[in-house]
């Protein structure tokens, strides 16, 4: 039941989920591996290393693999799942025995070299992806005088500008007014092998009371929201999809993909937040002033695609009068682009540290 993989101990888990008891099932072209009873619901994707159980994702040192006609996946963290799940504990000896039940020809299969690894996050920041949100049928949200896709556009243009001016390469999504589906954008980054992703958005709630009360920026990376309020923003940004065309879309991120996407995304999730950090930085003490904590996660569709650290903005609300103003004058925008810039800048700087570092390591 058990294999050993570029020095790490895999078990068969589908063999063992079922001595445990548990019901499995495969569905080979998902790539996707189940098994639950009623203590532990548990799933792994093929390609990846976490184990999601019981609503919980985990990493594995190893990704799950297919050998043999098995699915392996790492033994020590599989293990330890199960034995909190199922409240038992599986001796050393008990694995050792298993370890035996292993032929040499099993533990020994042809697989492919492991991918070269780059260190996450050291790659110089040279291309900035700047998407202005919505835009053509889609106006996003609206305040009294004005439209969400006018007032990101505006900020986009002047952030390019400056963040050029200090040499970056710079792309926008989009530079007038057109409609872009939300899954384009991501794709359009990718192909332009950009360095960040910065998605720009103006906050909006409803109620006449709420809109006086609710101001503020605030900036978000793609992970659970830990409470209703990103998830409702979130939402509203995700919305567009089921307004326009794509029926079998819909505004929320399922268990499932969020597995899928967190895999995908750990390599880029530091960065995302040193780059949120910094965002921080350079918005303390501005005209708009800062919603809660400031940051937050959530699942926006815009953000899932981008291979690269994304980060999205809500500049302020364009329900909130004073913000609405604040965003739709030139000095206003100007600011906004000039504290975006600031701190593309001083992320590059951070990332240039750390490679330091890490070349003092070697
Ligand atoms: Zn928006």
């Amino acid at each position: 039941m058990l294999a050993k993989y570029d020095g790490t101990w895999m078990i068969d888990i589908k063999s063992f989920a079922e001595s445990e008891g548990l019901q499995t099932n495969w569905q080979p072209v998902e790539k996707h591996f189940t098994a639950k009873n009623e203590k532990l619901e548990c799933s792994f994707v093929l390609g990846f290393p976490y184990i999601f159980a019981n609503g919980k994702a985990t990493t594995l040192d190893q990704p799950t693999r297919l050998e043999d006609g098995k699915i392996w996946t790492s033994a020590e963290a599989t293990l330890s799942i199960f034995e909190v799940a199922l409240a038992k504990k599986y001796a050393p000896d008990t694995l050792k025995k298993t370890i035996k039940d292993v032929t040499p020809k099993e533990a020994q299969i042809n697989r492919p070299a492991p991918p070269k690894k780059e260190p996450a996050g050291t790659r110089e920041v040279q291309t900035i992806i700047i998407d202005p949100g919505h835009g053509g049928k889609d106006p996003g949200a609206s305040g009294k005088v004005s439209q969400e896709k006018e007032i990101v556009l505006a900020v986009a243009k002047k952030l390019k500008k400056e963040l050029s001016e200090e040499g970056f390469n710079v792309k926008l999504t989009r530079d007038k007014d057109v409609f872009i589906e939300l899954s384009e954008r991501p794709n359009l980054a990718n192909q332009w092998d950009g360095d960040l992703f910065i998605s720009l958005h103006c906050n909006a709630v409803d109620g006449v009371e709420r809109q006086k009360r609710t101001e503020g920026y605030r900036f978000y990376v793609l992970r659970d929201p830990e409470n209703e309020e990103d998830k409702a923003i979130a939402r509203r940004e995700n919305k567009v999809i089921t307004l326009y065309g794509d029926k079998d879309s819909k505004d929320e991120i399922s268990p499932l993909e969020w597995f899928k996407i967190e895999a995908r995304l750990e390599k880029y999730k530091q960065n995302s937040y040193k780059f949120t950090e910094q965002l921080l930085i350079h918005f303390d003490n501005g005209k708009i002033k800062k919603l809660g904590s400031g940051a937050g996660g959530a699942g926006f569709m815009v953000l899932v695609g981008a291979f690269m650290p994304a980060v999205l903005v809500e500049l302020g609300f364009i329900s909130n009068p004073e913000d609405e103003k604040y965003m739709n004058t030139e000095k206003g925008q100007e600011d906004l682009a000039a504290r975006i810039s600031q701190s593309v800048q001083d992320y590059k700087k951070a990332v240039e540290e750390y490679r330091k570092t890490l070349q003092h390591e070697k």
